[in-house]
């Protein structure tokens, strides 16, 4: 569908001619474009200044050669990637990603996408990602450091606490952060806060483990509260047992709410009498296991091969596994089931098709963009405590994460009813997220 805004039109194609195949990249420059809309059309100086030509192309895009020596003594090749798509606001900030699945689109598009969260914070922090097609899963403790430290060892020379300081994402926890920092410390000679997500002994920051999926309960409370209604008594249905699913099961049923469902890329539990979150952690956190292994510690839950998540009945849906795991054909079952919420805890969990699908459909849609930037938020509350040398308590970063996503939902709503898309707050974050980047661009020159 072409763009009724003809710049928007032709930077677009000039997006799709530049990175052909790109699908993931196109989809969320798509996205984000046909939010701007409304903004573009009302005001020439977007196209005189080149805002847009100059937003969607990455100021600087890294790719390089990973080799390590596995168990067997065998050669090793992955290909690691660093984006730094836009400073305008900040230093590069942005996650690194470690699946086989992950390749130049993937990390455009998270870098695109992580320009306007990073901006939604309210916090000063340029947009960027990161990533290999290395697999963590099966590996040796010892091969994981091999790769990280081979990783670490190029990316170390375009990274720092001030330039581009990024943090975990799918495959990267605190154990890969941990031999990656130890690694850049040991080349540059520096004990600074360049990557976030750090063990507590060396400059980590108390409920970084815990925000994305905290944050993201928090910005759903507080929508269901300007709506008149709250988290208690609702059934939710998550998908994904990593960081972001393990905290925000968590967080939902300290709020009241029963969490029946997890998933993994193997399959899914369904557990009626809802997720035990302590026996998860165990199997995922402590031993890296499969779910197969959670029937274990609860036989009465359900396990699954395959995909199912969103085929059970539930008020709230909150994808917290990877992009495009919610098509339509999910988005329906969820809206046959009576669900009412889809909150994204992960990155475009949730297909174009299936966005318009559930927002047609009267479900408030809160995109990942803005629900899930509590863990970016939290990891600048950290490089906050690294340059100041300060160890805040738990309940501080808590507090002040909690302020954050609060302000960050009045934020977007604001900013959708300002431009007349009331309740789409797809639109608003974008637009949120934007205006603030314009206006530091506009301000620097072309640059
Ligand atoms: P983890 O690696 O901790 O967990 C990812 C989970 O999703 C695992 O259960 C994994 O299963 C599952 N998964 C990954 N890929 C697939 C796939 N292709 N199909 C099915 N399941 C899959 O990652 P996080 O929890 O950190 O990240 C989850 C999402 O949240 C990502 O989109 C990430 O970009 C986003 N995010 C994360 C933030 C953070 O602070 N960690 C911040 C903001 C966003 P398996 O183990 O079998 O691979």
């Amino acid at each position: 569908m072409a763009f009724k805004n003809a710049y928007l039109q032709k930077v677009y194609e000039k997006v799709e001619q530049r990175n052909p195949g790109e699908k993931e990249f196109l989809q969320a420059v798509r996205e984000v474009l046909e939010s701007f809309e409304p903004v573009v059309e009302k005001d020439k100086s977007f196209e005189t200044n080149g805002i847009i030509d100059r937003i969607v192309e990455p100021e600087r895009f890294i790719q390089f050669r990973v080799s390590w020596v596995d168990d067997n003594g065998n050669v090793q090749v992955n290909r690691g990637y660093r984006c730094q798509f836009n400073s305008a606001i900040g230093p590069y900030k942005g996650g690194i990603r470690l699946h086989p699945s992950v390749c130049a689109s993937v990390i455009k598009f998270l870098g695109f996408e992580q320009i306007f969260k990073n901006s939604l914070t309210g916090l000063p922090m340029g947009g960027g990602k990161g990533g290999s097609d290395f697999d963590p899963k099966g590996k040796s403790d010892r091969e994981i450091m091999a790769f990280c430290q081979s990783f670490m060892t190029e990316l170390s020379k375009h990274i720092g606490a001030d330039t581009d300081v990024p943090a975990g994402d799918i495959g990267t926890g605190a154990r890969e952060i941990g031999y990656m920092f130890g690694q850049y410390k040991r080349l540059r000679g520096l004990f600074e806060g360049v990557l976030t997500g750090k063990g507590l002994t060396y400059g980590g920051s108390l409920a970084r483990t815990e925000a994305t999926g905290y944050g993201l309960l928090y910005i759903t409370e507080e929508m269901l509260k300007c709506h008149g209604d709250s988290m208690k008594d609702k059934i939710v249905a998550v998908s994904g047992a990593g960081n972001v699913a393990i905290y925000a099961i968590q967080k939902a049923q300290q709020l009241g709410a029963k969490v029946v469902t997890c998933s993994d890329s193997n399959g899914w539990v369904y557990d009626p009498d809802g997720i035990d979150v302590a026996a998860l952690k165990e199997i995922k956190e402590v031993k890296r296991q499969r779910l197969t292994a959670y029937k274990d510690y609860r036989p009465a839950s359900e396990y699954h091969e395959g995909k199912g998540v969103w085929s059970v009945k539930c008020d709230v849906a909150l994808p917290c596994a990877t992009q495009n795991e919610l098509n339509l054909e999910d988005a329906k079952m969820l809206v046959a089931n009576g669900a009412k919420v889809v909150a994204e805890g992960a990155n475009m969990p949730t297909t174009q098709e299936a966005t318009d699908f559930l927002q047609e459909s009267g479900v408030y849609f809160l995109p990942g963009k803005a629900a899930n930037a509590g863990g970016v938020a939290t990891s600048a509350l950290e490089m906050s405590q690294n340059s100041e040398r300060l160890h805040w308590t738990f309940e501080e970063v808590d507090s002040k994460l909690q302020k954050i996503m609060v302000d960050l939902y009045h934020n977007i709503d604001n900013a959708a009813k300002k431009y007349g898309f009331e309740g789409n707050y797809v639109a608003g974050a974008n637009i949120a997220g934007f205006e603030k980047v314009v206006e530091a661009m506009t301000a620097q020159g072309v640059v």
